[in-house]
């Protein structure tokens, strides 16, 4: 590892340990050491699509997919006591399954192994096999397709955040679609530090006080090791 990344990582590690209101937001590029494709990466769903491309076919069944090292590092943030919030564009189910408290996230598209209530927006599992709430509302994909409105609870809270964060992290996201974009712009406009991590170019990078273009894997799960000494907790 270069002395200039490793003294980037140093940053980072310094900068979540000083935070009081730390907020990660992380997209596609997140999952795609766990073998699920980008949407915009060379290989992406939509790059793909826009090529007139059917998109790469899953390279195994979907329940198998685990969460991996940079999913793994987020949730020790929240065991450490440092994750205030945590945004995800993701519907892979990956930030739950790694443990990340409910309470603590926003799925903004939704989630693909659960069911919504178009009455009251409860959400229960898929494999409940339910058709209705207790509400007696209908019960359909949670997932949000293009063109539909995002769930509000989500939305809202990852708009109150953002507001009340004073890092914001960007983790494997091109914030090109809106409200994703709106965060990082909330979080700049309250004067957070802005830490951008993906390989693509984003229309924030200019505005990012830290930046990587290199693999998530190699940057958060050692920031989070850094930061585990300067807290005084030892593996
Ligand atoms: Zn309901």
């Amino acid at each position: 590892m270069s002395d200039e990344l490793e003294e980037r990582i140093q940053t980072l590690a310094q900068w979540i340990y000083e935070a009081r209101n730390l907020v990660v937001f992380t997209g596609a590029g997140i999952s795609t050491e766990s073998g699920l494709p980008d949407f915009r990466g060379p290989y992406g769903m939509w790059t793909r699509r826009d090529k007139g491309l059917p998109p790469k076919p899953m390279m195994r069944p979907w329940e198998s997919v685990e969460s991996n090292i940079s999913h793994i590092a987020v949730k020790k943030l929240q065991d450490m006591g440092k994750l205030a919030f945590l945004i995800s564009q993701n519907v892979d189910n990956l930030h739950l399954k790694s443990g990340i408290r409910p309470d603590l996230l926003a799925g903004l598209h939704g989630n693909i192994t659960k069911l919504r209530c178009t009455r009251c927006g409860k959400t229960v599992k898929k494999s409940a096999g339910l058709f209705s709430c207790q509400c007696g509302g209908k019960l359909v994909s949670s997932v949000v397709n293009f063109g539909e409105s995002l769930p509000q609870r989500d939305l809202g809270l990852s708009f109150e955040h953002s507001q009340r964060s004073d890092l914001f992290v960007v983790v494997g996201s091109s914030l090109v679609v809106t409200p994703a974009a709106d965060m990082p712009r909330e979080a700049l406009r309250s004067g957070a530090r802005l830490v951008i991590i993906n390989q693509g170019e984003t229309p924030f990078d200019r505005h990012a006080h830290l930046r990587f273009h290199e693999n998530i894997g190699e940057v958060l799960p050692r920031a989070v090791k850094i930061l585990k000494r300067l807290m005084g907790m030892f593996e």
